[in-house]
């Protein structure tokens, strides 16, 4: 039987934003690479149910819930000026928590790792307003499902997409039991995750942001993975792992600039499943978040699978690599480690 599955779910094609580059073609690719390519032979394939407005709820303030709810039942509108409400986006969104929610529920019983292809995504979502593309915050709502219904202590939260996740990092600020990392463009939207937001009141240190420049590559992800993510979150010891995945940081994305291959992506998930495996049985939930190239996302995703699932796919770029990618570590991701590590040594011993 296999470990490592997906959720995937016809239905969140319906959260129609047209031109928009968060699109539903980007799930439609991604599904057709996996079938092309065998995995999905490979993978368990697991069928979402929604999330209720109770575990919504624990996340986002009533109002707001409601207000989506009114919004796209009188036909949809925009929620800021980036992010698109169609008439069937809020049962979408509401499928979107629910995917991650089945997706936690896998790992804590037979599977190791789950790909939830869920769309819209979720990271940029604050309790009381959407933004960025994200109605809620569906990693947050499965954090807190985690804490409810497994009575999971410790998690770990890795935000890899190119944005910061404001979202996720205010819902847990103050709180000790959730580790949040975040590696990000920066200066880039949505414009929060400098390295001194280190959390607040009992969860100072559990706020972990490397912001970076733009075009660090492959090299730098991993250099700054071993170097800051490892030792902190084995410090940590997670219960279980979840994974804010958008490969919007891949070279051909055409809103992030960091310069990442599929193949890289691949080695963050590797470094991600190596701490799993060594502090909770390998409990690794990755949910969609960003990537909008439709070559780029679906390559990127497969990346992931195969180092989730040991999956023996060899991994091809679709297009050509740009020469002038950095496969080495430059200078200023070196001094930016160095700050961080100056920024969180109070509360890590490792550091
Ligand atoms: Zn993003």
């Amino acid at each position: 039987m296999p470990k490592t599955g997906i959720i995937y779910h016809d239905d969140y094609l319906k959260h129609e934003t047209g031109g928009h580059p968060e699109r539903k073609e980007r799930l439609i690719a991604t599904m057709g690479l996996l079938k092309k390519s065998k995995a999905l032979e490979k993978l368990m394939c697991i069928t979402p149910k929604r999330a209720t407005t109770e575990q919504i709820g624990w996340v986002h303030d009533a109002p707001y819930i409601e207000m989506i709810q009114a919004l796209c039942q009188s036909g949809g509108g925009m929620l800021d000026p980036d992010t698109v409400l169609s008439q069937d986006s809020y049962e979408v969104a509401v499928l979107a928590a629910g995917g991650v929610i089945n997706a936690v529920e896998a790992v804590m019983n037979d599977l190791k790792s789950v790909f939830a292809l869920i769309r819209p995504p979720g990271h940029h979502a604050e309790a009381s307003h959407g933004m960025g593309f994200c109605i809620f915050n569906n990693v947050a709502i499965a954090t807190r499902y985690a804490q409810k219904q497994y009575k999971v202590k410790k998690i770990l939260i890795v935000d890899w997409d190119v944005h910061h996740g404001n979202g996720t990092q205010n819902i847990f600020y103050d709180d000790a039991s959730v580790l949040y990392f975040s590696i990000h463009q920066s200066p880039f939207y949505p414009g929060t995750g400098s390295m001194d937001e280190i959390g607040a009141d009992d969860g100072k240190g559990f706020t972990v942001n490397v912001p970076l420049p733009g075009g660090i590559g492959d090299a730098g992800y991993v250099y700054v993975f071993n170097e800051i993510l490892i030792p902190i979150a084995l410090e940590f010891r997670p219960e279980l792992v979840l994974i804010s995945a958008g490969q919007d940081a891949h070279f051909a994305d055409p809103i992030g600039g960091m310069s990442l291959t599929a193949e890289g992506f691949g080695h963050i998930a590797g470094i991600v499943r190596s701490i799993a495996n060594s502090t909770c049985k390998g409990r690794i939930v990755a949910a969609l978040e960003g990537g909008y190239d439709l070559s780029a996302l679906p390559y990127s995703v497969l990346s992931i699978l195969n180092a989730f699932g040991d999956l023996g796919i060899d991994i091809k770029e679709p297009m050509p690599v740009p020469s002038a990618l950095k496969d080495e570590v430059s200078s200023r991701v070196r001094q930016r480690v160095k700050e961080v590590k100056e920024a969180q040594k109070e509360y890590w011993g490792v550091l």
